[in-house]
């Protein structure tokens, strides 16, 4: 068993990271903060393991939050970084895989007819959301409490209040004249986002939105929310975006749009389409895209998009993904796991809630559905915390926070979700 009071490396690594890094870390997520503790640090990734600079070996269900459905080091991602190396990094001019990569994209996404690469999640949804206001001539947006997508000033929207409150900034540093033009309105509220087109239909630039949430642990859509979001989209010329950052290529090979079988304006995603490797992409009808510079004038520019190694890197991903075909095989894994986890919490006595769609899930330690923002944050975070510890003690490494989904890879096993959920019913018995 892996020991939390055991990793001397680690915490003299984060002492150090501390002086020359805010937080210790480059992205917050990574700090440990809402669980407390010192995070491992890791030496290598291989499959569904990780192994830190103590000696530990970890069952991975972050996946670097996401990019690793076919889990860490794949031999076939790999080679095509490595052979991509071989022939230089950046090169600032048109290489052969970007088209490549753009066709497949344009193939396995319903929505999308064309697509601009870029390099992280976050500049897909703030150049989806310039080129939505650019192409319609409009300024406002409506978003979803709980919604995260990346830290865009205008979408960095505190959440909480309700429909047609507007939105205040979440970050210190973000000019409330930012955020003036977002509205935010809970999730899988119906009668709410009537209400915030009624009369104001026609100055609404987009509603943007993950079509499966994963931001405030994983939620679900419902099936007449869906519907009413591409309908009144479509009534008031608005752009519907959906930010297929984290459900693309997860939750199915088409996206979460296939498996929802609604079809935004514009899609933005980022994560697996990079395979681990720095990429983001926002694409969609064809109208709106060529709105964008060259061919139009909404502006938008990248000195690493497209990057050849970045690009070698997704492309071998999703074309292994279309070749092995995993995701019947990520549902069984999944829902192996979903199963043992509602049945070791109900005899540890434990009240659970269990969201998934596909290999995203997350147990909210909560007494009722949670459907979203105002039901996900009524769970018990102090008792998350000892089970994110408990677990991580027995070698399985979870994200830090209720309100992340954990992510199964095509590399986890039916014995090791069977590991995994002995580790559980030992860490549930302790809370
Ligand atoms: N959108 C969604 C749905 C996300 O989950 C994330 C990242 N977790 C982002 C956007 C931002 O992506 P990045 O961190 O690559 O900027």
């Amino acid at each position: 068993m892996n020991d939390t009071a055991n990793r001397p490396n680690s915490e003299t690594e984060f002492a150090r990271a501390c002086k020359s890094i805010p937080g210790g870390v480059n992205s917050p997520a990574r700090a440990f903060g809402a669980v407390g503790g010192t995070p491992p640090y890791i030496q290598r990734g291989d499959g569904p393991y990780l192994f830190d600079i103590d000696g530990n070996q970890y069952i991975d269900f972050i996946g670097s939050w996401g990019p690793h459905i076919l889990g860490h080091r794949h031999p076939a991602v790999i080679r095509a970084i490595q052979l991509a190396l071989e022939t230089g990094t950046s090169f600032g001019a048109p290489t052969v895989a970007e088209s490549e990569l753009a066709e497949l994209v344009v193939k396995l996404v319903p929505s999308v007819e064309k697509v601009r690469m870029v390099n992280s999640g976050t500049e897909a949804t703030m150049s989806a959301i310039r080129l939505a206001r650019g192409f319609t001539g409009r300024d406002v947006i409506i978003k979803f409490a709980g919604c995260y997508h990346g830290h865009v000033d205008s979408l960095l929207v505190q959440a909480g209040s309700g429909a047609l409150t507007l939105g205040t900034p979440s970050s210190p540093g973000v000019p409330s004249g930012c955020t003036a033009d977002t509205l935010v309105l809970p999730y899988n509220d119906v009668a709410a986002l009537g209400t915030a087109f009624e009369g104001k239909g026609a100055e609404l630039a987009a509603v943007i939105l993950e079509p499966v949430c994963g931001n405030m642990g994983c939620v679900v859509p419902t099936e007449e929310f869906l519907q009413a979001l591409r309908q009144t989209c479509t009534n008031n010329g608005t752009v519907l975006i959906f930010d297929e950052v984290m459900s693309g290529f997860r939750v199915a090979l088409n996206c979460a749009q296939s498996r929802l079988g609604v079809t935004p304006d514009l899609t933005t995603l980022g994560k697996i389409l990079g395979g681990g490797m720095p990429v983001g992409a926002y694409g969609g009808r064809a109208d709106i895209m060529d709105a964008v510079s060259p061919v139009g004038s909404v502006y938008q520019a990248g000195t690493l998009s497209g990057n050849p190694v970045a690009m070698a890197s997704g492309l071998a991903t999703l074309q292994q993904l279309v070749k092995d075909d995993p995701y019947n095989k990520l549902e069984s894994l999944a829902a192996q796991l979903e199963d043992g986890l509602l049945a070791a919490a109900k005899n540890a006595n434990v009240p659970v809630q269990i969201n998934r769609v596909g290999s995203m899930l997350t147990m909210f330690f909560n007494e009722q559905p949670v459907t979203d923002f105002a039901t996900a944050t009524a769970s018990d975070t102090d008792r998350f915390a000892k089970w994110f510890h408990g677990m991580l003690d027995r070698g399985v490494y979870l994200p830090c926070s209720q309100y992340e989904a954990l992510f199964v890879s095509a590399t986890h096993t039916p014995e090791l979700i069977d590991e995994t959920l002995e580790a559980a019913s030992a860490t549930l018995a302790t809370l």
